[in-house]
Parts: C-alpha cells; sequence; structure tokens
C-alpha cells in the first residue's frame, strides 16, 4: 500500500461529470471574466457560509490583502498575525507597507492565544488577522471580544478552513470580514489559484469589488488604485461544481481524523491534535507533534508513506524577513511548534484502511505495534 500526503486525481475523477459540464458551459458562453458564473458562485459561497456578501478574487493572499486596502492600512500600521501559520497570512499585511505584530498560539490548539493578545496592542494596532488553522477555528468568541475593546477590525484567514464552525457558525462569517483560498489542495479547491473575500460589511464588499479590477466597477471610471486580482469564470464554474460536495468531504476528513485520535492515542511521545468543545474543525490538515519529527518522517517515507510539515520555518525566521529585526527565540512556541509538527495523510479520498496503514507503522516507529 502507498499513502501520498495529497493526490487530487481521485476528487477529479470523482466529480469529472460536473466538471466536464461546468467547463462546457463557459466555453459555450465565451464569456471568461466578470460573468455570471463568478455571480453564481459568489451568491452560493456567500449563502453556504452565512456572510452577505462574498467577492471572487484571484487567490487568497491578495484577499486578505484586498481587505487591508480597503481599510487603509498601511505604512505606520500593525497588524497582530499568529506567530505559527502561515507566511501568507504575514505577506499580505506587508504588502500594504503595515507591519506584522506575531502573537503566541494556544498550545494546545496552536491557534492564536486571546490571551495573549493584550501584549501585542499598540496605538498603531488597527485589526488583527486570526488564521483557523489545520482546519480548526480560533477562539472567535474571545478575539472579537478584545476587537470590540480595541476598535480592532477582525480579518480571518480562512484558507484552511471552509466548513469549520465556532459555536455554531461557519468560518468565514466570524469576524469583520474574510480572506478565502481556493488553491487546488484546500477543502474547498479550484482546478487552479482563486479566492474571496467574505463580509456581512455591504460598503466594504463593494469596494473590494472595485479594488479586484483595478479600482474600477464601470470600464474607465477609477475610483481607486486597484489591483488585478479576478476569478476566472472556468474557476467560478469548477467551484460550482465542487462547492454542494463540501460537507459530505468535510465529513469524510472528520471520520479518518476520529480513526487516528483512536489509534494513535498514548503511542510514543505523540501529542494529537486537541480541540475545544465549541470547535468543529474540517481537519484541512491531520497535524501530531513528536520530538524526532525528522526520524518518524524518514521511517514513514521508506514505507511509502507521505507526510508534510506545515511548517518548517516560522514567518519571523523566514529570510524574506530577515531585516525585519526578528530572530531566534523571539516566539519560541512558534519556533517549537515548526521543530515538531507533523502532518499525516488526511483528505476526501484518503481512504480507512490507508490510515490504519499509517498508524500501524507509526505505532511501529514507537515499538508500540
Ligand atoms: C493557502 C493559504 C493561504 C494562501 O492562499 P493562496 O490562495 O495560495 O494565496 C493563506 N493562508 C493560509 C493559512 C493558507 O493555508
Amino acid at each position: 500500500m502507498k499513502v501520498p500526503i495529497l493526490d487530487l486525481k481521485p476528487a477529479c475523477d470523482e466529480l469529472r461529470a460536473e466538471l466536464d459540464a461546468a467547463y462546457k458551459r463557459v466555453i459555450d458562453s465565451g464569456w471568461l471574466l466578470l460573468g455570471r458564473e463568478l455571480e453564481a458562485f459568489e451568491s452560493e459561497y456567500a449563502a453556504s457560509v452565512g456572510a452577505a456578501h462574498c467577492v471572487g478574487v484571484a487567490n487568497g493572499l491578495e484577499a486578505m490583502q484586498l481587505v487591508l486596502m480597503a481599510l487603509g492600512v498601511g505604512p505606520g500600521d500593525e497588524v497582530i498575525v499568529p506567530s505559527h501559520g502561515y507566511i501568507a497570512t504575514w505577506l499580505a499585511v506587508t504588502h500594504t507597507g503595515a507591519r506584522p505584530v506575531p502573537c503566541e498560539p494556544d498550545p494546545r490548539t496552536y491557534n492564536l492565544d486571546p490571551d495573549r493578545l493584550a501584549a501585542c496592542l499598540s496605538p498603531r494596532t488597527r485589526a488583527i488577522l486570526p488564521i483557523h488553522l489545520y482546519g480548526q477555528p480560533a477562539d472567535m468568541k474571545a478575539i472579537n471580544a478584545f476587537a470590540a475593546q480595541h476598535n480592532l477590525f477582525v480579518l480571518e484567514d480562512a484558507a484552511q478552513s471552509h466548513g469549520a464552525r465556532c459555536h455554531g457558525k461557519a468560518a468565514g462569517a466570524l469576524g469583520n470580514a474574510a480572506g478565502v483560498s481556493f488553491y487546488p489542495s484546500k477543502n474547498l479547491g479550484a482546478l487552479a489559484d482563486a479566492g474571496a473575500v467574505t463580509t456581512s460589511d455591504a460598503a466594504l464588499a463593494d469596494k473590494i469589488r472595485h479594488l479586484r479590477n483595478y479600482g474600477s466597477k464601470v470600464r474607465y471610471q477609477n475610483e481607486y488604485q486597484g489591483m488585478n486580482s479576478r476569478l476566472s469564470e472556468l474557476q467560478a464554474a469548477f467551484l460550482r461544481a465542487k462547492l454542494p460536495r463540501l460537507n459530505e468531504w468535510n465529513a469524510r476528513r472528520v471520520a479518518l481524523a476520529d480513526r487516528y485520535l483512536g489509534r494513535l492515542r498514548g503511542v510514543g511521545d505523540i501529542v494529537l491534535p486537541w480541540f475545544p468543545g465549541w470547535a468543529t474543525p474540517v481537519w484541512h490538515l491531520f497535524v501530531v507533534r513528536t520530538s524526532r519529527r525528522e526520524e518518524l518522517q524518514r521511517y514513514l517515507a521508506a514505507r511509502e508513506v507521505g507526510t508534510q510539515v506545515h511548517y518548517p520555518v516560522p514567518p519571523h525566521l523566514s529570510k524574506a524577513y530577515s531585516g525585519a529585526g526578528w530572530k531566534r527565540g523571539d516566539f519560541p512556541l512558534a519556533e517549537r511548534l515548526a521543530d515538531e509538527v507533523l502532518s499525516l495523510p488526511i483528505g476526501p479520498h484518503v481512504t480507512p484502511e490507508q490510515v490504519d496503514f499509517v498508524c500501524e507503522h507509526v505505532r511501529g516507529f514507537f515499538g508500540a505495534a
């Protein structure tokens, strides 16, 4: 048996007929950008999230960047970001000229720790940008309460959390706005780069509709200095084909996660994912921790079990930010997670037998077989 960390082919195979029909609809229409498919997807996705508006854009990074641009966040401003997460969240901030202020994670959930927000606050703080990391919602109740107290905007990074819920409410409708990615490997993925902003703020949605298209909604009338960040008709049509499967595919991930949790409890020094009772995770990734990460990864690779590290370099230690003044030791929780996390294969087309195979080898590695 082989268990790749990621294989998108079975998803394409399962949806072949719907994807073919979506492609045909767009080709037959001859309309390729800013048309009916996008409008339909935007309203269908907004409805699925429970947000009033969805604005399709080119990718998740630009979705977040466009929201910050729309708010006028720029040089001299600060945005609180998770110290543990993907660098794209930080890039959305630094591309505007603002400074990311890293906040360390809750050591149990790996998501931004609301109790540490106060230490990150300054008179220049404009927004908080929590990630729902690995598909588990951040503690939005506490984050929103802190934001309300200090008049801050809350922008969710919902790139890994399509369908995840916090106190029953969907990611993407938990803050003031959310940036979503439909990168092919996400829980809801297009067949190329794609993204969206969801929000219930009509004025903000309208501004982002301008900003994604050179600052213009009416041709040659440019109200803002916008970007070119559009979601194509073809990708919108593919996403419409996939959206109706999201809940079912997420449920398959949940079943596999339960299987892992049952079979890996108490094995070696493995730390399993943990989530609070109010959280409904969608398991974008199944991430364990171990002090023997490299060894375990090599052992599994030799047995044809693919794994990956999300993420090996915390953004503050990335070369991209070498000029920004951060150094090793600044964010010890993020640094430790970067050294210990390991993602095991999970996805709607991973089988229970494959999970059993992975678990058998993880147990074998720790001598627990
Ligand atoms: C994928 C991802 C992004 C970036 O999305 P793109 O569509 O690739 O630009 C941002 N944040 C997180 C947490 C992600 O997983």
